[in-house]
């Protein structure tokens, strides 16, 4: 799954590179829209909202549609100038966007589909407060999270409906973070802000330039991007020891609750005590 912040920045990507542009053409490799023309239609602008992509177009009689793509595991958007040559396969192509200034090209897109931009609340609706948008609301997520004590509070922190934009390696990091293990029944956990607030900072940090790093300083800089040090606490680093502790960081799974998919955590045995 993508993190929020690599959803945030390829919607970025792509508003700076089409908002007012005008398509010249448009080809939608899914059979439910093959036969969709937004030739002549105006791409207006292109938000995130959690892991999804919205891109809203103008069309005849001032029509609105919405392109919605989500990244799903190898979902990528890539923009080209004009006619550029593609730096992945072909075949690959599920979006084809040209217009004078760039081309877009969506490859592997794990879901494409076009809607009425009056309808985009069928799709999203469902999100809980986004981490990265205007209408993040910590109270609300808060009482999402809440209303299942039991969950483990790694499953609840990825589930979207709870609170968008945190993927696999920002629930790791901040459950380590609050030295709390990612199978920790909500209930047990006192302090849920903080670590919201911490996965917000991650996320937030990661929004410009550079290589995705977990660790900052006190003052908030993400001293993991210097060269030779570590990006992240716990989030891949089995066997290496904690940062804080020495400990060797421990891999395991977790899911299975509401037929979610079981995935990797990473945590440390000691700062993180395994819940009894
Ligand atoms: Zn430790």
């Amino acid at each position: 799954m993508p993190e929020g912040d690599s959803v945030w920045r390829a919607a970025n990507q792509l508003h700076q590179a089409l908002a007012g542009q005008v398509l010249l053409a448009s080809d939608f490799r899914v059979p439910r829209f093959a036969t969709l023309n937004l030739a002549g239609w105006t791409i207006i602008e292109v938000v995130p909202r959690g892991k999804h992509l919205l891109m809203r177009v103008a069309g005849p009689g001032d029509k609105r549609l919405t392109i919605h793509s989500h990244l799903k595991m190898e979902g990528t958007w890539q923009v080209y100038p004009p006619g550029g040559k593609w730096r992945k396969p072909g075949y690959t192509a599920r979006c084809v966007l040209r217009t004078k200034a760039a081309d877009a090209v969506g490859f592997s897109l794990g879901l494409l589909e076009v809607v009425a931009t009056a309808d985009e609340d069928s799709i999203v609706g469902f999100l809980g407060p986004d981490l990265l948008g205007p209408d993040w609301d910590p109270d609300e997520a808060e009482r999402r999270v809440r209303a299942a004590p039991e969950i483990p509070v790694g499953v609840a922190l990825l589930d979207q409906r709870n609170l968008a934009g945190i993927g696999n390696i920002y629930r790791c990091e901040a459950c380590f973070l609050s030295g709390v293990h990612p199978a920790t029944p909500v209930s047990d956990v006192a302090d849920l802000g903080t670590m919201m607030t911490d996965a917000k900072q991650l996320l937030e940090v990661n929004l410009g330039p550079g290589r995705r790093v977990t660790i900052l300083n006190a003052r908030g800089m993400p001293v993991g991007r210097m060269a030779g040090r570590p990006g992240y606490w716990v989030y891949r680093r089995e066997h290496q020891p904690c940062l804080k502790c020495g400990t060797p960081i421990r891999r395991g799974l977790l899911g299975r609750h509401n037929g979610e998919e079981e995935r990797d955590i990473y945590f440390c045995p000691q700062c993180q005590p395994v819940p009894s």
